[in-house]
């Protein structure tokens, strides 16, 4: 009968909001590492099937699932960290010439700030 079956949930008795007698499913940590080798922890259900690969929680990048050893558990093909511009900057440049090129950045600014023209006065 429909009333016998309304008649189990006792509504405003129970809050639903505090963990106190629930009993939780049985679960397991996993963790995934992303190509930036950040490290997140993913929880699953005992019965769920884990995948392979998770969104890191810090970049958002693709992660794969680690081993209890923490090794790759799968020969899973991680996309490449996007470069910084630094990065790219280095791929152009020598540190030897970055730093000669800042020297000189430098000491133009310098001896602009001495003439009363550089930029930072005007602020
Ligand atoms: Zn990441």
């Amino acid at each position: 009968m429909a009333q016998q079956s309304m008649r189990g949930m006792r509504l405003g008795s129970e809050s639903f909001e505090s963990a106190r007698g629930v009993t939780l499913s049985p679960r397991n940590t996993h963790l995934y590492r992303c190509a930036k080798e950040h490290v997140s922890e993913m929880i699953f259900a005992d019965e769920a099937e884990v995948p392979t690969a998770w969104p890191c929680k810090s970049c958002s990048l693709e992660a794969a699932l680690l081993d209890t050893d923490g090794n790759q558990a799968f020969a899973t093909e991680l996309p490449k960290a996007p470069r910084t511009h630094f990065e790219m900057l280095l791929e152009r440049r020598s540190r030897e010439e970055l730093e000669e090129i800042l020297t000189e950045r430098l000491d133009e600014l310098k001896a602009r700030r001495k003439r009363g023209q550089a930029d930072a006065t005007n602020n």
